[in-house]
């Protein structure tokens, strides 16, 4: 094996991947998801980009637009305040109210009418919370409220003294519960001189609407924020719950550095959203637009579902086609497994299926192949070892048990067989005159003889040497004569090679029946041994039968002796 396999080979097993059912079902799986995941997360980038393209500029058409009417507002505010200041109830009476003061008295009528005149306004307006008239010593001329402290910049006065429009910062104010802010504007009398300020607490419910109206989806949010981070105003929360509501200041860091994007953070209420910041022009508020990172990529998320559930389809088909897969690979294997277990024990009958074309298939067959030729190599050894190697008849071993099996089958079936046995005559003169080589030609010729003499279920044997056993089932000794005569008289009319010459040889035959010449496979033998022996001796080239004997069948002397006396 190259190192490279190897190699390849450590590496699967360090997996757990031996198997190749794994291998195929780990292959399957990996085929599947890298594409889809890579097409998916291709998709994904894409529609996010796109989708974040389409939240950003939505949300920035809020925000601006939010940050202009809210600077619009504001202006209205500080026209408003003019509009009060140069009015004769404001600056007029002021004048009048200011000169009395110096005299030490009270001009009782100018304060009662400009007090009516704040409160007119103060009812008509609805963006004020609070009107006062404020003189140049800081001192509250006339309010509609009960101001106890104004939140304005500490040097307001001099400030509207020369800038006209001042404004504080916005705060919580705990009486009204929402946030509110001061503006103030200067009054001064009709040649000029400056008498003092208007200052108004205003609230931002106006501006609510508007956020309102704006707001994008279910979960958008609009809301205008103070320089600190303060939360004004808010589309989605009441005013009066808007206490100690503020930006994190990273957050405010992170949309003030913003230049015309989006960005995902977490909102001061702890929602995580998407959203946009616009600075009101000409001051140092914002109005931040956002909507629930949720709702904004609600597309992507339908997406994400659709893809786990398409690729989990995908991964369950697929793995199940690569098990199938797997199985029909392993299956085979595991039957040439098994098979060759069987041919390893000596079992040679085996034969698989071949189910398949490809390799697999190529190798059951040839497997399939390799024990067709063993086992034929096997019987033809069988065929060896029970045959005779000259004539092809059945050796003396494959007789001895035949004829015990014979022995019992036809005792079973309480039927008689007959048993014969045949000698060539003086078969070695024949040898001598012929040579060895003329006289396994006869032997030959000897078995060409049985197979044109007897029937398809009788047996033939080479008994030994020259001498033949012929098994005759369910046939009884004259029976058996007659086939004996048939045999003798063949070999006397068979000719040699030649043709024309006879062959010149004769042969005695003892033949014996079952059970009444033996019950055994050794007395039935003996017994038309020593009906050979008669034969034999009656001059030879005839047939004998056997005779029953009380001790049983005589047995003829054997060798050279025996021969003699014969
Ligand atoms: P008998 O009539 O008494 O049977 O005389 P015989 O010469 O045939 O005597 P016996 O049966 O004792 O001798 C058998 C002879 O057969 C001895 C041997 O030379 C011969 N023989 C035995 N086996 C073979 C063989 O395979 N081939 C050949 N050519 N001759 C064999
Ligand atoms: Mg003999
Ligand atoms: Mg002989």
């Amino acid at each position: 094996m190259g190192s490279w396999e190897q190699n390849i080979a450590s590496f699967l097993h360090a997996f757990h991947l031996d198997s190749i059912k794994n291998r195929i079902l780990v292959f399957a799986v990996l085929a599947t998801l890298i594409p889809s995941l890579t097409t998916t997360w291709l998709s994904y980038t894409h529609n996010k980009r796109a989708l974040t393209d389409k939240i950003t500029a939505e949300l920035q058409n809020i925000s601006s637009h939010s940050a202009r009417e809210t600077n619009l507002w504001l202006k209205e505010r500080f026209y408003d305040m003019r509009v009060f200041s140069i009015s004769f109830e404001v600056s007029g009476n002021l004048d009048r109210i200011l000169r009395a003061q110096r005299r030490s008295t009270v001009d009782t009528e100018a304060l009662r009418r400009m007090e009516d005149y704040l409160t007119s306004v103060r009812e008509r307006s609805a963006d004020y919370e609070e009107l006062s008239v404020i003189d140049a010593q800081a001192s509250v001329i006339a309010s509609t409220g009960n101001p106890t402290e104004l939140r304005l910049p500490e040097d307001w006065l001099s400030q509207v003294a020369e800038a006209e429009e001042v404004r504080g910062d916005a705060y919580w104010e705990e009486e009204s519960k929402q946030v509110v802010m001061m503006i103030a504007w200067p009054i001064k009398a009709q040649d000029d001189r400056f008498l003092g300020a208007v200052a108004a607490k205003v609230h931002f419910r106006t501006i609510d609407r508007t956020l309102h109206s704006v707001a994008l989806g279910e979960t958008g949010h609009a809301y205008l924020l103070g320089k600190d981070g303060t939360i004004m105003v808010s589309s989605r929360m009441a005013p009066a719950a808007l206490k100690n509501i503020k930006l994190a200041p990273r957050t405010l860091r992170e949309l003030s550095a913003l230049q015309g994007g989006s960005i995902e953070y977490t909102d001061a209420q702890g929602n995580e959203v998407v959203g946009t910041l616009d600075h009101v022009p000409q001051l140092d508020w914002a109005v931040v637009a956002d909507i629930a990172r949720e709702e904004a990529f609600v597309q992507i998320l339908e997406l994400r579902n659709q893809t786990i559930l398409m690729v989990s389809v995908l991964l369950l088909s697929i793995g199940l086609i690569a098990y199938v897969l797997g199985i029909a690979i392993v299956r085979p294997l595991d039957r040439l497994t098994i098979g060759a277990a069987q041919v390893a024990g000596g079992d040679l009958e085996v034969d698989l299926p071949v189910v398949t074309r490809g390799e697999l298939g190529s190798l059951t067959r040839v497997f399939n192949d390799m024990v067709a030729r063993l086992r034929h190599g096997r019987e033809e050894l069988e065929r060896l070892s029970v045959t005779d190697g000259l004539t092809g008849l059945y050796n003396r071993n494959h007789l001895m048990e035949t004829i015990t099996k014979e022995v019992a089958r036809s005792d079973r079936q309480e039927e008689p067989f007959a048993a014969m046995m045949i000698d060539l005559d003086h078969f070695k003169k024949y040898n001598d005159t012929h040579g060895h080589l003329g006289g396994d030609e006869i032997l030959v010729k000897m078995s060409a003889i049985f197979s044109d003499c007897i029937r398809e279920v009788d047996y033939a044997a080479r008994y030994g040497g020259e001498e033949f056993l012929i098994l005759l089932p369910g046939t009884d000794l004259e029976g058996g004569v007659e086939v004996a005569e048939r045999i003798r008289s063949r070999l006397a009319d068979t000719k040699l090679d030649d043709k024309k010459k006879k062959v010149g040889i004769t042969l005695s035959i003892g033949v014996a029946e079952f059970p009444r010449h033996g019950d055994t496979a050794q007395t039935i033998i003996a017994a038309a041994d020593a009906a050979l022996y008669q034969a034999k001796r009656r001059g030879r080239n005839r047939v004998a039968r056997a005779t029953p004997t009380k001790r049983g069948p005589a047995t003829r002397p054997r060798g050279k002796q025996a021969r003699k006396r014969a």
